[in-house]
């Protein structure tokens, strides 16, 4: 009789191989995700040259007055 309860209950979201035997969609989610954070900081730097240049030139005309 007790030999079929060697599936156990599960909580959702258990991470083990019976409920995810598709690691690649996590890992793949993963990626995304990190893709997107390099995207983010790439668009953040591309932004902050001009501002970064305006501040160099803002100095430098305060230097040579
Ligand atoms: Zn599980």
């Amino acid at each position: 009789m007790g030999r079929r309860k060697s599936q156990k209950v599960h909580p959702i979201g258990c991470a083990c191989r019976s409920c995810a035997p598709r690691p690649c969609r996590d890992r793949r989610i993963e990626l995304a995700i990190k893709g997107a954070t390099r995207a983010l900081f790439l668009i953040a730097g591309l932004l902050m040259i001009p501002f970064i240049i305006a501040h160099a030139l803002a100095s430098a005309k305060g230097d040579n007055r």
